[in-house]
């Protein structure tokens, strides 16, 4: 599972990051931008006091990391490598004007197939609409493209026919979903026909179920037989998976136990495409929480196949951030603590919190699914009888979150939303502080606190089970950050860093994560309708007490934190009820709250955000380049890996597609 974000500055659930070495603060961290993206880079703070030997490995876990970048461009689209190097074979051949309009939108919607992997958005999955026009293109194909996998007429339909592969997935109940998506995950079976091939393979006795599909493209042979092309060595994408084989097994040899066996299960799985050996190795995987680098390769997430059954290409390379790591010891060392003086009905508290682990990390390489979009946060593996068995490991990304953040300062947020210069100041000296924090509680306590009365099973609270169990995690977060424990424990300067959170989570919940939602809509996303529900709840409960507060001024609303004491004694209170909701499985309570202060936006209030949020012209999608890695040798031995920030998307796009491009055009 991957946590994501919107760069939305202050949506953030993670907003900021502490700390952190800045070798190259003078360069910009936002580095591109066009229509609705922003691109990022990101540092690797601490890379340089590594040992050498976890240096080289990062290194070769990083050339696997880029071997698979084209997988996922056909894994999104059958024909997306053929319309992606047809454009870059014009863009770099070009000899004209490059100020002209035709080819400066070519170059728009370049870099935007560059973004989505593929010609569907990245996040709407609707197919982009091209700015240049059709005849000027198929000049540029007969003048530039020497030779083209498909007929030109299909390409031209691709790019231009808005009614042809229109979606990337296609979830809309009722329909075949299979026929309707463009991704390539089937070809010539209909969703009736897949979910009958699977179902015939399932045992369902099977405690340990394996992931049927997860690793294959489903396709209808010359005689009418459905059969599976599996993605491995010797099947499909075997020249990419051949690369990755080719540097994941460098690393093994510098790897330590247990990590080099799990390296080993790995290679293993891509030359044999066994998916019980994707299990062990998953399994081996999650065990390893000692190694301080640690990686993540292969077939992973699901969320692009319209059935939740193949599996996109993805890796990222990361190691420990040992100080904010500290952080996260710090919490779980009280965790039994935080329990006992949750303000919940005792009946409900855990009588033993065991196993509360989370880890901070640096990435150092993003690749296939998690670039350059990527989750600030990842929690895998995703089989659900290992996680049941062998626990999963859970991370949040912290040079991610603190690039997010410094990209978002200055760009005019919280001067246009938040009302008072003293919240300012509070969000500008403890924002990151608060923000981590906040989420620590919630990942690492919140969601593992409080149990079940005798007798409920948990599910009865259907479709609200979501929104409140964030509800949940967040206000048991919400609550401890503004408890003096928290500067007992060395975790927090002063109750300001709560103050600071408080006045940003209310402004958030109850006007500017509005920013995201198209007018007229209500607000459908759990962390949305949570977030909407808290704030919103303890506004109407605070009311005769002016606890928190309408403003109106120079004709814009704001919302302002009077009581930050009285707050902190309302998300006790609502986390008491939120809590006996859950422990008692009262869904009719758990309805009403939600359908009360979550869902509905004021559709005034709704447009009046859009506008003011439009007016500050910040892109709401983010991504990032990639730093690049460079071994230094001397009589022929490795004495150091040079790490080198880059700072051009064209270039480095440019660059993986000539240098880190493995597969033929059609697969
Ligand atoms: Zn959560």
């Amino acid at each position: 599972m991957a946590i994501t974000i919107f760069s939305l500055s202050s949506c953030n659930k993670k907003q900021c990051a502490e700390q952190q070495p800045q070798a190259t603060e003078s360069l910009p961290w936002i580095i591109d931008r066009f229509d609705d993206i922003k691109v990022l880079r990101y540092e690797v703070p601490g890379f340089e006091q590594l040992p050498l030997n976890q240096k080289v490995l990062i290194y070769y876990l990083s050339q696997a990391t880029k071997c698979g970048r084209d997988i996922l461009f056909d894994q999104n689209f059958k024909y997306n490598l053929t319309v992606r190097r047809t454009l870059e074979q014009i863009y770099s051949a070009y000899e004209g004007d490059k100020q002209e309009t035709n080819f400066k939108a070519m170059e728009k919607y370049l870099k935007k197939v560059w973004f989505a992997n593929g010609i569907h958005h990245h996040y709407s999955n609707d197919k982009f609409r091209p700015e240049f026009s059709q005849e000027w293109f198929s000049a540029q194909v007969d003048k530039y493209v020497k030779e083209l996998p498909i007929e030109k007429q299909l390409l031209l339909d691709i790019i231009f026919d808005k009614e042809l592969f229109a979606v990337r997935l296609n979830q809309t109940d009722g329909v075949d979903m299979v026929k309707e998506s463009a991704c390539n995950y089937y070809e010539g079976v209909t969703m009736a026909e897949v979910e009958k091939f699977y179902a015939d393979m399932v045992d369902s006795k099977d405690p340990r179920p394996i992931s049927y599909g997860l690793n294959s493209k489903l396709i209808k042979d010359n005689d009418g037989k459905i059969v599976e092309r599996t993605w491995k060595v010797g099947g499909m994408y075997s020249a990419a998976i051949e690369q990755i084989v080719f540097w994941l097994e460098k690393a093994a040899q510098v790897a330590e136990e247990p990590q080099k066996s799990i390296i080993n299960a790995l290679v293993n799985y891509y030359r044999t495409g066994d998916l019980r050996e994707f299990d062990r190795y998953n399994v081996l995987w999650v065990g390893d929480n000692t190694s301080n680098v640690d990686f993540v390769n292969g077939f992973i997430e699901d969320y692009g196949d319209p059935l939740g059954r193949k599996a996109s290409w993805e890796g990222t390379v990361n190691f420990m951030d040992s100080t904010a790591c500290r952080r996260t010891q710090i919490i779980a060392a009280n965790a039994q603590w935080f329990e006992d003086n949750a303000p919940i009905n005792p009946a409900f508290r855990k009588k033993e919190v065991k196993g509360v682990s989370a880890k901070v990390i640096t990435v150092a390489m993003l690749g296939g699914d998690c670039y350059p979009a990527t989750p600030i946060g990842i929690n895998l593996p995703n089989a659900d009888w290992i996680r049941k068995e062998y626990g999963s490991k859970s991370v949040t990304i912290d040079n991610i979150t603190y690039a997010y953040d410094k990209a978002a300062q200055g760009n005019g947020f919280n001067e246009e939303f938040m009302l008072r210069e003293e919240d300012r100041a509070r969000i500008a000296e403890h924002g990151k502080l608060g923000d981590d924090l906040h989420t620590d509680l919630h990942e690492c306590l919140g969601h593992g606190s409080g149990q079940l009365a005798p007798g409920v099973k948990g599910g009865e609270l259907k479709s609200y089970t979501s929104t409140l169990e964030e509800a949940r995690a967040d206000l048991f977060g919400l609550y401890y950050l503004g408890d003096p424990k928290m500067v007992e424990i060395g975790l927090i300067p002063s109750l300001d860093v709560a103050k600071a959170q408080y006045a940003d989570y209310i402004m958030n919940g109850m006007m500017t994560q509005f920013a995201r939602i198209e007018l007229g809509k209500n607000v459908e996303e759990a962390h949305m309708r949570n977030r909407k529900l808290i704030a919103e709840w303890c506004y109407e409960k605070g009311k005769k007490d002016n606890v928190i507060e309408w403003v109106k001024q120079d004709g814009k609303s704001y919302i302002v934190v009077n009581d930050f004491e009285a707050l902190r004694k309302l998300f006790g209170e609502l986390l008491f009820e939120v809590q006996r909701i859950k422990s008692t499985g009262d869904y009719e309570a758990g309805r009403k709250l939600v359908e009360d202060y979550a869902v509905k936006i004021d559709p005034e209030l709704h447009k009046e955000v859009l506008e003011r949020y439009g007016k500050l012209g910040i892109e709401p999608y983010s991504g990032f380049v990639n730093p690049d890695y460079e071994l230094v040798e001397q009589d022929g031995k490795i004495v150091d890996v040079k790490l080198i920030p880059k700072t051009d998307y064209i270039e480095q796009m440019l660059h993986y597609s000539a240098e880190w491009s493995f597969l033929p055009s059609i697969n």
